[in-house]
């Protein structure tokens, strides 16, 4: 049987691996959607997989992307299409990246499909939004963030395959980071540090704000609230632990002291496979570890002093509604004052921390609410650094 399978967001990171996995087994998977914002690389992978429907956000792009499509190809143009492109499958992988995925993510769920979700904002910013869509019968999420793929997998050891209960006897989840390449440092030493130094990341190579987010551990901030949308685990139920080798992906604490943990070498098409395939296996080995290069495995724990970002995402965690929604904008505002070169490293959280303060309660009802919450943060932000400037 073949499985109908949408990539959206197909030319990011995501969507191009998803699409070198589905190659592997063309007997197993059909691409029936591709979506990109404004990438014409969408024209090669349509004139390869044949899809359906091309969805391109962009109107502009879409003039010209639309006459080099194959025929048979069905262009589908604007903010909406990549939502409409979803419908058109089983199983969407949602590697689109910002606050567009959100459609994505609920068409996915409201038609009662399998959603691989890669996409961030979805979760962050709307999750009590997503949550209802979530209810709809035969939706499903299997998420694609190697953490959370990784809990998923610890709890299946468990025979958890739907989000966690008061029965489930889960203690904690504990999720792995890589500390980011100021990991060890005091706060006293990281007051001088760069952009360049900023955007050296150790493990993963990633994109400048997710790189500055990993920096701050902000990004594991935001994991953790993804966490808690994803498997119902109160907030104060998930820990973080630094973890060089990025080895272990997260683990599962159990009520008896038992640890379940997931490994394999940091690649991220084993998650997207785990995504496509569940809950079978990929027969094709991502990742597998070679033991003799590990050597070791060492893990410690955050340190929030030096690193106030991871607080003030668990902060915003627990009040819930529209504070995360509210923290992550600021945090962009603040991240790209940071690349700008207009504030220091140390005031990324610190420009968070007083948004957030002026957060005015606003609760996460609708999509409208969540985008009110969006535009009313980057407002704050945008004041917090100018008030620091003046
Ligand atoms: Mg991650």
């Amino acid at each position: 049987m073949t499985t109908p399978v949408a990539v959206l967001g197909s030319s990011g990171s995501i969507g191009t691996q998803t699409l070198e996995i589905i190659r592997s087994d063309p007997e197993r998977y059909r691409v029936t959607a591709l979506g990109v914002g404004r990438s014409d690389l969408v024209v090669a992978q349509a004139e390869e997989f044949r899809p359906d429907v091309v969805a391109v956000a962009d109107v502009d792009a879409a003039a010209e992307i639309g006459p080099r499509l194959p025929p048979g190809t069905e262009l589908l143009v604007g903010e909406q299409s990549m939502a409409d492109a979803a419908r058109t499958a089983d199983t969407v992988i949602n590697g689109v990246v910002g606050f567009a995925g959100l459609s994505v993510t609920l068409a996915t769920l409201e038609a009662g499909k399998r959603l691989g979700l890669a996409n961030k904002e979805s979760l962050i910013a709307a999750g009590p939004v997503v949550q209802r869509a979530w209810q709809t019968p035969g939706a499903e999420i299997v998420p694609v963030d190697s953490e959370h793929c990784a809990v998923h997998q610890c709890l299946r050891a468990n025979e958890i395959t739907g989000k966690v209960g008061v029965d489930d006897q889960v203690a904690t989840i504990v999720l792995t980071a890589s500390g980011g390449p100021f990991r060890g440092r005091t706060r006293s030493e990281l007051e001088s540090v760069t952009i360049d130094d900023a955007l050296a990341h150790p493990t993963w190579s990633m994109g400048p704000k997710i790189t500055i987010d990993s920096s701050t551990l902000m990004n594991k901030g935001l994991e953790v609230i993804e966490a808690h949308e994803l498997f119902g685990v109160p907030i104060n139920d998930i820990d973080v632990v630094v973890h060089p080798q990025s080895v272990v992906h997260s683990m599962v604490t159990y009520a008896d002291g038992a640890t379940v943990a997931q490994l394999s070498m940091p690649d991220m098409r084993l998650c997207i496979g785990y995504a496509l395939a569940y809950p079978d296996r990929w027969a094709a080995p991502y990742g597998p570890i070679d033991w003799a290069e590990i050597g070791r495995l060492d893990f410690q724990p955050p340190d929030l002093e030096a690193f106030p970002c991871l607080g003030l995402a668990y902060e915003a965690g627990r009040v819930g509604e529209t504070a995360p929604a509210w923290l992550s904008a600021a945090n962009e505002v603040a991240v790209e004052a940071f690349l700008g070169g207009v504030i220091d490293w140390l005031d990324i959280a610190e420009v968070v921390d007083r948004s957030l303060q002026r957060w005015p309660g606003i609760v996460a009802e609708s999509v409208d609410a969540v985008l009110l919450a969006d535009q009313q943060a980057r407002d704050a932000a945008n004041a917090v650094i100018a008030e620091r400037m003046g």
